[in-house]
């Protein structure tokens, strides 16, 4: 990452071109964000953005890991409330995939998205999100009709030997947005994930399935879904419904695939 300017909450801040309502924290290290934020959700009124230089026990779906290197990775959580139940958040993983193609695409590198919701540079993983949520009890006890998403992201800005050969798939790296301001480019990705988590929460995922479909990385190929190790589903992409699922024929029949803990190779 560019050397010269450290991560602050009011140099982030600064450079948006619109006041956003996000407390901003930036640590030198932690394990997780997630499980920070994930620990303070009781305590806070607003969304809070946790960035951390230095990551140690990155989390990923399923109980995998997500790997970084201080000063090579941007890694951060944003904690969100949302309006309605918790399965409303069902397409949420897919929206926030669709802001960070969006606003990488918008500096310069155009990516695209792996379903449900990894963010792909030439066909290797540039970016991994994970999203855990929390419904909230209302004063009686009862579950409310809000909840908090922490939205945790990780993105690969270069990838030094010594990460790479940690990761057990092919993974890409951004050395166009390392050499950015990272305050510039934490305050462009946060621009867009708060306008998008605005949309999300009033229209859902509906407003952005063509958005989705227009960054989506293998329509029309064929593909595997793997559930547990083995393969459960094989047919051609068609993209994903106004639900985040992904639609896959297979022979004569269109299946639509609930993300869950699934995950998509090509054959
Ligand atoms: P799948 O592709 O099987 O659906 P996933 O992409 O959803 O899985 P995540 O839980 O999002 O997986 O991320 C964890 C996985 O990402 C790890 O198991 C590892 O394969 C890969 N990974 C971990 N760190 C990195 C990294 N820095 N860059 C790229 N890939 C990584």
């Amino acid at each position: 990452m560019n050397a010269q300017a450290a991560l602050s909450g009011g140099a982030i801040h600064a450079c948006c071109a619109a006041p956003l309502k996000v407390d901003i924290e930036v640590v030198a290290e932690t394990g997780s964000t997630n499980a920070d934020l994930l620990a303070r959700l009781d305590l806070m009124d607003g969304p809070t953005l946790l960035i951390a230089e230095r990551q140690s026990a990155g989390r990923g779906r399923a109980g995998r890991s997500w790997l970084s290197a201080p000063g090579a990775s941007l890694t951060f959580s944003l904690a969100w409330k949302f309006h309605g139940p918790l399965h409303n958040l069902l397409g949420l993983p897919l929206a926030v995939g669709v802001a960070l193609a969006e606003s990488m695409g918008e500096l310069g590198l155009p990516v695209t998205l792996k379903w449900p919701n990894d963010v792909q540079r030439d066909g290797a993983k540039l970016a991994g999100i994970l999203i855990e949520t929390r419904s909230i009890q209302n004063a009686d006890g009862n579950r409310d009709q809000t909840c908090w998403a922490v939205i945790g992201i990780g993105i690969n800005l270069l990838l030094p030997d010594a990460l790479e050969a940690r990761i057990d798939r092919p993974a890409a790296c951004a050395p166009w947005l390392a050499q950015m301001d990272p305050n510039r480019l934490m305050a462009a990705l946060l621009t867009h994930l708060t306008s998008v988590l605005t949309q999300f929460d009033a229209a859902g995922f509906a407003a952005f399935h063509r958005r989705w479909n227009a960054l989506h990385a293998h329509h029309g190929q064929h593909v595997l879904i793997i559930d547990r190790g083995q393969v459960v589903h094989e047919g051609c992409c068609s993209g994903v419904d106004q639900l985040g699922r992904l639609l896959l024929d297979t022979a004569g029949t269109r299946l639509e695939i609930v993300s869950g803990d699934v995950s998509l190779r090509v054959k």
